[in-house]
């Protein structure tokens, strides 16, 4: 293990983690990192007028056009946490045009619950079914869609062009791509985490399938800069290959112990079975205590061969691995 990062050093479990968690901070993450402590939030550019505001665990994106910008997502704990009225203290840092477009990239509100500090007349953009969840939350913070698209929508305004895609659910219904092909650019919240391993749960996702696929989806874009929602640096290609790496591996490693799915079953004996749970919960009377027995040591036994090997790969793998094994057995075993 290296030696810490000092300017880390707000981050108290830098000594503890010492590689990792300083490969998940790069130079511009250890530039902003003043302004972050004293502000809130930093900013910075990705060339062809595409800029980012990060605050400590989101980030959201600004491209100016001739006459105004396009800003994504409002994330509201921008500034000193929950005072999404920062946004317009960060934009104006970024340029004095107003704000003519924002887009949704999903309904959540943690990235856009501070939608409300932009003025009224701004047009607000969204796929259907996020601009359909957004209406039905009746959320004041988060106003409507004025215009809405199925599959894609090109955005075309004042020199820039923005491209947004939906491919189904891989977080949620309604998440989107947001592409500036120019700029080989591609933004997209909650399946990536460029630099450590997802958030909780596949972070929140709705299935196991989409959350999967949406790594393909993410590779198939000509991009050298990803923009993810979360956590500290921003991230590229690689990113998205180790991060598929890792749940190749839990997928793999829970195929290899589960009960009743795995096609290798015939051939070995399965360490821990429904069997096996109920003789641990001493007989078949309460079924959820079996499930729970069953689950648990499945996963026990997934995050055993599978953290040793990422422990060092990606940061917080320790933290949120027995998480993913657990959901990743759970929903292989329903196919959900
Ligand atoms: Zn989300």
């Amino acid at each position: 293990m290296s030696e810490p990062l000092p300017s880390l050093s707000f981050y108290t479990s830098a000594d503890q983690y010492g590689e990792v968690l300083a490969s998940a901070y790069d130079a511009r993450a250890q530039a902003g990192m003043e302004d972050l402590m004293s502000k809130g939030y930093y900013t910075g550019s990705l060339g062809g007028g595409i800029h980012y505001i990060k605050d400590a665990w989101y980030y959201q994106l600004v491209v100016e056009h001739d006459d105004g910008l396009i800003v994504v997502d409002a994330p509201p704990t921008n500034g000193q946490y929950f005072l999404g009225e920062n946004i317009m203290q960060a934009i104006g840092e970024l340029s004095d045009k107003p704000v003519t477009h924002l887009i949704y990239s999903h309904h959540h509100r943690d990235h856009i619950g501070a939608a409300a500090v932009f003025p009224d007349d701004v047009t607000i953009i969204a796929q259907e079914e996020c601009a359909a969840l957004v209406e039905s939350a009746k959320d004041p913070q988060r106003p409507p869609a004025t215009e809405t698209f199925k599959d894609s929508y090109t955005l075309s305004v004042g020199g820039q062009t923005l491209q947004l895609d939906y491919h189904g659910d891989i977080h949620c219904n309604g998440n989107i791509f947001i592409y500036h092909a120019g700029e080989k650019v591609l933004m997209n919240i909650d399946v990536i985490f460029p630099g450590w391993v997802p958030f909780s749960s596949l972070g929140m996702a709705s299935d196991l399938r989409g959350f999967l696929r949406g790594h393909d989806v993410t590779l198939e874009y000509d991009f050298d800069t990803f923009v993810p929602g979360h956590l500290t640096r921003l991230g590229n290609r690689e990113d998205v290959e180790i991060q598929k790496e890792f749940f190749q591996d839990l997928v793999d490693t829970s195929m290899k112990y589960l009960d009743d799915v795995s096609p290798a079953r015939n051939d070995m004996e399965a360490p821990v079975t429904f069997m096996s749970a109920a003789e641990q919960a001493g007989g078949w009377s309460n079924p959820w205590l079996i499930f729970d027995t069953y689950l648990n040591g499945v996963a026990d036994l997934v995050v055993d061969e599978v953290l040793p090997r990422w422990r060092d790969r990606l940061a917080g793998a320790d933290v949120f691995i027995r998480s993913h094994a657990w959901q990743v057995v759970e929903r292989l075993r329903i196919d959900a």
